[in-house]
């Protein structure tokens, strides 16, 4: 089994030549994931010198190890529950965005024709019991609100067509949603960032800024470069050294194994429509086809250590035989696992806190939040009027008592994972 990204065995371009560090730049962009790449993307086309600066390869963090499935991202607290807390008019705003940045991210892609296995399959969601049936059917009539949106409820009588699955009392197909290689996708940016005349500097972490009369050094164990102004895009991988925004995110982390080919017959009974999967458990789980059509890529929360695979792919196996008891005996051919960046509202944040830009807090739904907030983040930088998002106004809070440690979060993981067992 290896213990690395399926995607990195299908990349379709070499990487890019990564720069040296310059001296001066107008921005400096922490973190080469897709929302530093797009932002730095965006500001370079928009005239500024900017560096990227990664602790690892571009995409080493979340961009290039997820499952790749993109859409809506639709709040986790649905209408009802937006409404209470910031009224109708808010709400009904917060969740328009998640069309806008899809349709935002679709355009996107065609217009700098990115190719990048895109699959516009749409996603079902199994309901694991008759009330999340109905909880999920009312959700869904509520989201109907939102002009644009399109989603149809599947009673259990026709679930097979959606997956090959009787775990399910049924479920939600959401029609703007889709699958996508992601390290294709980082590999483009890198390669436009660089034409754009962007710098993309590797394996070199920042360890800290100081704040100067013009601007910033930003310090990495190689020395330091100077910045007008500085951009935080470390998602789930910010250090503790970054105090200020580790205490507004809770890193949690996330594993996919990916099965070996299987029989054509068993795949498009697994998964006849190629969509996204996912259902109503409290941890976590997402499950999709490869993009060939001839594995299946599954995913879920994890606890433990990051790099104890026998473990993480036995956890995997057990959760996915319960779907699917086919599996059972089919061996994985990779397996890896990464850290999602989750925050106290379930939102993600961009703005400038302390005068240091950011876009962060995906809540694991960031391929295209992140591309979609990384460039209206530059937009904002630039002074382009268009660049406000429903997301800006949102207080990114750090609670008194989280001071960045996500203590106890395996010991909520594992009574989340009991309370999942006994639906
Ligand atoms: C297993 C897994 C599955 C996922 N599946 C999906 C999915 O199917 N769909 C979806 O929408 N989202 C998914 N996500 C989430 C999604 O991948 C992320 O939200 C998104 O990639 C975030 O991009 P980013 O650029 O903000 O962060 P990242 O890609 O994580 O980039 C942050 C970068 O910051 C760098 N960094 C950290 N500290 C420093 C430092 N001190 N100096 C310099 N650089 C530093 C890191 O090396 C890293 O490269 C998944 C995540 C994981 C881990």
């Amino acid at each position: 089994m290896k213990t690395y990204a399926y995607w990195n065995d299908h990349r379709s371009m070499p990487p890019p030549a990564y720069a040296e560090k310059p001296a001066f730049v107008d921005v400096a962009i922490i973190g080469a994931g897709f929302t530093g790449l797009s932002t730095a993307l965006a500001l370079a086309r928009g005239g500024r010198s900017v560096a990227v600066i990664d602790a690892g390869e571009p995409g080493s963090g979340c961009s290039s190890r997820n499952g790749g499935m993109i859409g809506p991202s639709m709040h986790k607290l649905g209408l009802r529950g937006l409404t209470a807390k910031y009224g109708d008019k808010r709400a009904k705003d917060i969740l328009a965005e998640g069309l806008r940045a899809i349709d935002f991210f679709r355009s996107f892609l065609a217009t700098e024709t990115i190719e990048c296995d895109l699959q516009m399959s749409g996603r079902f969601r199994g309901a694991m019991s008759d009330k999340d049936f109905r909880v999920l059917t009312a959700e869904v009539e509520d989201l109907k609100k939102i002009p644009g949106f399109k989603a149809d409820v599947v009673p259990y009588s026709e679930q097979h067509q959606e997956v090959g699955s009787d775990l399910y009392r049924g479920g939600v197909v959401y029609h703007q949603d889709g699958g996508l290689n992601p390290a294709k996708l980082v590999d483009a940016l890198c390669r436009k960032v660089a034409d754009s005349g962007g710098l993309i500097i590797s394996n070199t972490p920042v360890q800290g800024w100081n704040r100067e009369k013009d601007g910033y050094e930003v310090r990495t164990a190689s020395g330091s470069l100077r910045a007008k102004e500085i951009v935080v895009a470390t998602n789930g991988y910010t250090p503790y050294a970054f105090r200020k925004f580790r205490r507004r995110i809770i890193p949690i982390r996330s594993a996919i194994a990916v099965t070996e080919e299987l029989d054509t017959d068993l795949i498009e009974r697994l998964s006849p429509r190629r969509r996204m999967h996912g259902d109503t458990r409290r941890l976590v789980v997402y499950y999709r086809r490869t993009p060939d059509g001839k594995r299946l890529l599954l995913g879920s929360r994890t606890q433990g250590p990051l790099d104890q695979y026998d473990q993480i792919a036995a956890a995997i196996r057990k959760t996915y035989t319960r779907i699917y008891p086919e599996l059972e005996p089919v061996p994985f051919s990779h397996c890896w696992a990464g850290t999602v960046a989750y925050t106290f509202d379930h939102a993600p944040h961009t703005g400038t806190l302390d005068g240091i830009h950011y876009a962060m807090g995906y809540c694991g739904s960031g391929v295209v939040r992140s591309v979609y907030l990384g460039t209206r983040l530059a937009g904002k930088m630039l002074g382009r009027a268009d660049s406000q998002t429903a997301f800006d106004e949102l207080p990114f809070t750090a609670p008194f008592y989280y001071w960045g440690y996500p203590l106890g979060l395996n010991w909520l993981m594992k009574w989340h994972a009991l309370r999942d067992r006994m639906i």
